[in-house]
């Protein structure tokens, strides 16, 4: 099918370039000239702006790094709301379900559907298309776009409403923070004790500890000191804020979420927005005097 496709980072690039193996027509904006470069090799067609896009295709899938940008894009003065034959928005990015549900009013103004669509599963998953896509939106929309879709990874459908797969989205993305947070905790209390770093997780990974952050995050980029897990820090940050707030206006208890945000917070102001989420293990290692280092295996 065509599609349009706004965003070409470090999932978009892999996920867009996905679509265009799998046989679909793209059109494709960024505002970094370099990020548009390999699509438009692989006969992608390039676009001038959101609006642009939007009036070449009837479906138009962003994934962009913040709310207010996809705000922009979505709804702006050069947004993909001035297109004339867009008739669907594909939300690819995380961003809540209060900021969908917004963005999803205006356009319905103009009919054009939103399908929120947050991914998980990091750069390796898009590039393999092995992500959890979780989607929300009327159902005769969804169905259509399923083929392109799967090209992604796993399409799990979790409701009609706008904002739902934004929900199911900010509640993994909580576990996935603490995992990381609590497993940095754990370690460094090891390593303290004069344990193995690289040990400690094979133990944990054979036992009940075992979460993503043991099994790919400090293998990958925390214990060979890399930290190039290709999830950027603000983004990380980004979700755990929308995680506490979300979490707030239904009223449930957030005692773990708010220390986790806490270290989170502190990991940012550390290391800033354009650091590795995985550079939160510093902050960790900073206030245990150690390092959780080993050698790639
Ligand atoms: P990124 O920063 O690597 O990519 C964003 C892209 O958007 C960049 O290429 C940037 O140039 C482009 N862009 C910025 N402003 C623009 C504009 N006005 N118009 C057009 N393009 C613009 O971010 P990412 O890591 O690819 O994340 C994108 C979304 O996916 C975020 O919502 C993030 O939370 C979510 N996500 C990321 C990961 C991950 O592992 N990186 C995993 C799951 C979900």
């Amino acid at each position: 099918m065509e599609i349009g496709f706004i965003g070409l980072g470090s999932m978009g690039g892999p996920m867009s370039r996905r679509l265009v193996e799998a046989g679909h027509k793209l059109t494709v904006f960024d505002t970094r000239k370099e990020a548009m470069e390999p699509l438009l090799k692989l006969g992608a067609t390039a676009a001038r702006s959101p609006a642009d896009v939007a009036d070449r295709v009837e479906t138009v899938m962003t994934s962009l790094p913040s709310l207010d940008i996809g705000l922009k894009v979505a709804t702006g003065d050069d947004g993909l709301i001035r297109g004339n034959r867009v008739r669907r928005y594909v939300d690819l990015s995380t961003t809540g379900s209060r900021a969908a549900i917004k963005t999803a009013e205006i356009l319905k103004e103009r009919n054009i559907v939103q399908i929120d669509c947050p991914v998980s599963g990091g750069v390796a998953g898009a590039e393999k298309g092995t992500l959890a896509v979780m989607v929300s939106g009327p159902k005769e929309e969804v169905e259509p776009l399923r083929s392109a879709l799967e090209v992604f990874g796993k399409v799990f459908y979790c409701g009609d409403k706008p904002g739902m797969a934004q929900s199911m989205k900010l509640a993994n993305n909580f576990l996935s923070a603490t995992g990381m947070a609590a497993s940095c905790e754990a370690i460094a209390m090891g390593v303290k004790a004069g344990l193995d770093p690289s040990l400690m997780c094979d133990v944990i990974n054979a036992g009940s500890g075992m979460n993503t952050a043991t099994t790919q995050k400090f293998p990958r980029s925390v214990l060979p000191g890399t930290f190039d897990y290709g999830f950027g820090m603000a983004l990380m940050v980004k979700d755990v804020r929308l995680f506490l707030a979300e979490a707030q206006d239904y009223g449930i208890p957030i005692e773990v979420a708010q220390a986790v945000g806490k270290l989170w917070e502190k990991a940012l102001a550390e290391h800033g927005p354009t650091s590795d989420f995985t550079e939160i293990a510093k902050t960790v290692e900073k206030g245990a005097g150690i390092q959780m280092r080993a050698p790639k295996k």
